[in-house]
């Protein structure tokens, strides 16, 4: 069986083109012709179309690739998506170091992913809020201690003391 060379559409990393596909995979389908992208920008290409990594990653940055834990998901999610490639196929430090470089196509709309190119590189760089609920952190106002008084109270929600406060004059 002789293996067809061919170079990656994004990164221009060698792939060899696999006569084995399985035709029930979901997801990093190898590819029939003899081009397309290496499973490190077929994964990025993956992740950059699917809702909500792509706004996380736009918003974390591509570093958080590098954690076991994330990585752990993502084979899950492999695994359950019968994925054509295998999970130690993947160099998850190439599709960091590789990830301002261009696609050589567009997204894919589609209905589950609501973003757009524009939206994600928006987020990325700050121009544009990503999703409300990983924002970052306040300052904590009382650094670390619990609150003592109505007035500590305001200070971690503007208001809430005060509320507290009528409340607790209508019991007693
Ligand atoms: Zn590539």
């Amino acid at each position: 069986m002789t293996k067809t060379i061919v170079y990656c559409e994004r990164c221009e990393a060698r792939c060899k083109v696999d006569d084995l596909r399985n035709p029930d995979a979901k997801m990093l389908r190898r590819s029939k012709e003899p081009r397309g992208l290496c499973i490190n920008c077929a994964v990025h290409d993956w992740l950059r179309n699917t809702y909500p990594p792509n706004i996380l990653l736009a918003q974390s940055g591509p570093k958080i690739l590098l954690y076991p834990h994330i990585q752990q998901q993502f084979t899950d999610i492999m695994r359950v998506a019968c994925a054509d490639a295998r999970p130690d196929e993947i160099d998850w430090q190439i599709i960091v170091d590789n990830w301002d470089l261009p696609f050589p196509h567009k997204m894919k709309p589609s209905a589950a992913n609501p973003c757009s190119q524009l939206e994600l590189d928006e987020i990325a760089s700050g121009k544009r809020r990503g999703l409300g609920c990983i924002g970052p952190p306040k300052p904590d106002p009382l650094k670390g201690k619990p609150p003592r008084s109505f007035e500590d109270i305001n200070l971690l929600e503007p208001g809430l003391g005060d509320e507290f406060k009528r409340l607790m004059d209508r019991i007693r």
